[in-house]
């Protein structure tokens, strides 16, 4: 089978792996119909996650159809179709029966990362009763890999933990997909205010229509500021870190309010500075953490009713088979206008 696979910091080539096959009763073999690309993969590729040896098939995200299953897997046959999660779990651990799927014992997030993952023509899911989904009839599948890892990551890292409430002010540093996921959830809570802060200003507008009641483009390094010139200086209840970079991190802190909630999401690959010789008087809640996917079945039917509407996040559409171009586009996202390209396979 083809396969879009890692060679080591900057580089990747679509060539022939091995189709994949069981190992284990509790495995499936998912023939991809779509899949798409995650600003980790960016990261990945520029080489922040270094655990990602050469070789390895890349992806965690993607939606297909059941090819064979283990005689363990109870919940899914041959021809099924099925939402991949970008985190795999046991559903039996100690972490997994908090709901923790992030820190199963034999799982986690190994897709595209410790294992092969799902920009390929075939994928192997371990622990397939826990870690696939059921697409529900008549839903858009498109609309459904943005539920692989965006929405939850969004929700779970951003919304959640950053304790989001109804009349809040919420401030979500990057417009990216996970960052616009986080805008689109968040509003299940009725904030009063969600401004929205990136270099891009195609992004920013996206952003706007998404239902940002605020953007600021943070070029001129004066983000902060702004924010605090739109809060009557008080800074915000909750400030959503999507990027993961230094100067970023730094804007959630000059810009919290005193009890408010610092909720990162970014994947950082170098340290950022915490400036606690200010923070600790302003009795602030700093979070962050990987994905769970444990809300995944609460947003399916958020997205099955219509409620949300994550296709909106999709621009651009490829064939599988030309992945290097959809990375191109979307590793030149500001120029391309790009957020979440959809690669299919027929
Ligand atoms: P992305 O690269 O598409 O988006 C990042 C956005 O940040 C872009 O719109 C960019 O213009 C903006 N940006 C860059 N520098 C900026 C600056 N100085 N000021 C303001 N904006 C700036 O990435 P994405 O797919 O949206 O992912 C966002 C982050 O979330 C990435 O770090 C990704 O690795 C991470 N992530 C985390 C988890 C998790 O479990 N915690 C899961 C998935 C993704
Ligand atoms: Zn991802
Ligand atoms: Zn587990």
């Amino acid at each position: 089978m083809k396969a879009l696979v890692y060679k080591g910091p900057g580089n990747k080539v679509w060539t022939d792996k091995p189709k994949p096959e069981l190992q284990k009763p509790t495995d499936a073999i998912i023939r991809i119909s779509k899949t798409t690309i995650c600003g980790t993969d960016l990261h990945i590729l520029k080489g922040d996650v270094p655990e990602v040896v050469d070789g390895r098939i890349l992806g965690h995200e993607g939606v297909g159809i059941v090819e064979a299953v283990g005689n363990g897997v109870q919940q899914f046959h041959v021809g099924d179709r099925v939402l991949i999660s970008c985190i795999t779990s046991c559903g039996k651990c100690e972490s997994c029966k908090k709901g923790m799927y992030s820190h199963c014992e034999d799982g986690g997030w190994i897709l595209g990362h410790l294992i092969d993952g799902t920009q390929a023509e075939y994928v192997r899911i371990p622990y397939a009763d826990n870690s696939l989904y059921p697409l529900p009839a008549g839903v858009d599948e498109e609309a459904l890999v943005m539920l692989s890892d965006i929405l939850p990551t969004g929700f779970e890292i951003g919304v959640l933990k950053g304790n989001v409430q109804p009349g809040s002010t919420v401030a979500i540093v990057g417009a990216g997909p996970v960052g616009l996921a986080a805008l689109l959830t968040a509003q299940f809570f009725s904030p009063a205010e969600i401004i929205m802060i990136d270099l891009d200003d195609n992004r920013l507008e996206v952003a706007r229509k998404f239902g940002a009641t605020q953007t600021v483009n943070s070029a001129d390094g004066k983000a902060a500021e702004q924010v605090l010139g739109l809060t009557n200086q008080q800074g915000v209840d909750v400030a959503i870190e999507a990027v993961g970079i230094s100067p970023t991190f730094a804007i959630c802190q000059d810009i919290v309010k005193a009890g408010g909630h610092i909720a990162n999401v970014g994947v950082h690959g170098k340290s950022v500075e915490l400036h606690l010789e200010k923070l600790w008087t302003h009795n602030i809640t700093l979070t962050t953490g990987l994905v769970d996917t444990n809300s995944t079945p609460m947003l399916l039917k958020t997205v099955t009713s219509g409620k949300l509407e994550p296709n909106k996040l999709i621009t651009h559409r490829f064939d599988l088979a030309d992945v290097l171009k959809a990375y191109e586009v979307f590793g030149n996202a500001a120029k391309e206008n790009a957020l979440k390209v959809i690669l299919s396979q027929g």
